[in-house]
């Protein structure tokens, strides 16, 4: 079978391997769609800690191809998505629930091979049945959905708030969708890509701000009776916003921080005072999984796809087949072009590509 083996930092190659044989508690997936998260992309550009060769992918879904002889909830042909957190069920936080903070996890695409393949092995608990109406590409984006929800379902916004959420990429977006759904009055959404903001408005953000061409902080206000939001969302990973948060919230307000930002973050004097100040409560956000495994996050992102209430499909900018992984990596490290969610086909499709190894259609998957 076909792999896509990271031999090094961004170097991807495609070699047949031995296809996986499921342990008695595993089931073997033939894996139909696979999405590039923004942390693969970090990881595999700029520190990669795990083994190497390592085959990526933590956002899949596929085909039961085979299962375990003690497998007892999942049956050979369901389709599936794959929550890719292995806890140990044997910590504090895994016995209080919490196994997004397990002390000894297994993480599927960083420490076992994850969805750039034809065939991967996981844990029968680790997978959810997505019936016949959820596709496979929208399956491959449960796993940023319930990232997403985890959040939300955090922040506990009511009917009537005002929410501001920083970055618009996949997570943002998603955020925005979840969000629309519990009916806040306004979502605020914040990008320094123009191209990112006129998308964001398909997905019901009621207000936009282009924090490179306007001033945040005056603009929130305007939009909120000099009072700053109930609630600000930072999904954006960047060191200027997440001290950003920190400024247009209101007294008494809350504080989501979900995105990672990859370096020190340095707050001023009245960002860190707003902190007492205003009474700011701060959640930190991470992973998408609750008690029981793997989460409420989770079942409740396949419903809502199933229900039609949240527009994953044209979240997706760029397909391409596991052959041409590099490729895709590529377009995701160059940034010549505003990308969201990309997809790889392991198995390979049949319809038209562009010079650049991307399908210019939706697959009919
Ligand atoms: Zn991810
Ligand atoms: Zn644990």
């Amino acid at each position: 079978m076909k792999a896509a083996l990271l031999k090094g930092l961004n170097h991807f190659e495609v070699e047949e391997i031995r296809q996986p044989v499921p342990r008695e508690y595993e089931i073997l997936v033939a894996v139909k769609a696979a999405g590039i998260c923004g942390s693969d992309i970090h990881k595999m550009q700029n520190e990669w800690k795990y083994d190497l060769p390592m085959v990526m992918g933590h956002e899949f879904s596929g085909v039961v191809e085979a299962i375990g002889d003690r497998v007892k909830k999942v049956s050979v042909g369901d389709r599936v998505a794959i929550a890719p957190l292995i806890p140990c069920h044997d910590c504090l936080y895994c016995d209080s629930g919490k196994y997004q903070l397990c002390e000894n996890y297994t993480m599927i695409g960083s420490h076992r091979y994850g969805g750039f393949e034809e065939f991967v092995t996981v844990p029968e608990e680790n997978v959810i049945n997505i019936g016949k109406n959820i596709s496979f590409e929208e399956a491959a984006m449960i796993e940023p959905l319930a990232v997403a929800a985890h959040g939300v379902m955090g922040l506990d916004p009511k009917i009537g708030d005002t929410v501001a959420v920083f970055g618009l990429g996949t997570i943002g977006i998603l955020t925005v969708q979840w969000l629309r759904l519990t009916g806040v009055k306004k979502i605020i959404g914040i990008d320094i890509d123009s191209n990112k903001i006129i998308e964001a408005e398909k997905y019901g953000v009621t207000d936009t701000i282009n924090s490179l061409e306007e001033s945040l902080v005056d603009r929130i206000f305007e939009l909120t009776d000099n009072i700053g939001v109930d609630i600000a969302i930072e999904c954006a990973g960047s060191k200027i916003t997440e001290e950003q948060c920190l400024l247009i919230t209101k007294k008494g307000g809350v504080i989501g921080y979900q995105g990672i930002a990859y370096s020190d973050v340095l707050l001023h004097q009245t960002a860190f005072e707003n902190i007492f100040r205003r009474e700011y409560t701060i959640n930190g956000f991470w992973n998408s999984y609750s008690a029981p495994f793997p989460g409420k996050e989770w079942v409740h992102s396949a419903q809502f796809i199933e229900q039609g209430k949240i527009n994953l499909k044209d979240l997706i900018s760029h397909r391409y087949d596991l052959i041409d992984i590099q490729k895709a990596f590529n377009l995701t490290v160059n940034r010549e072009e505003t990308y969201n969610k990309v997809m790889i086909f392991p198995e390979g499709r049949k319809e038209e590509k562009n010079n650049e190894g991307c399908f210019k259609t939706s697959p009919r998957l």
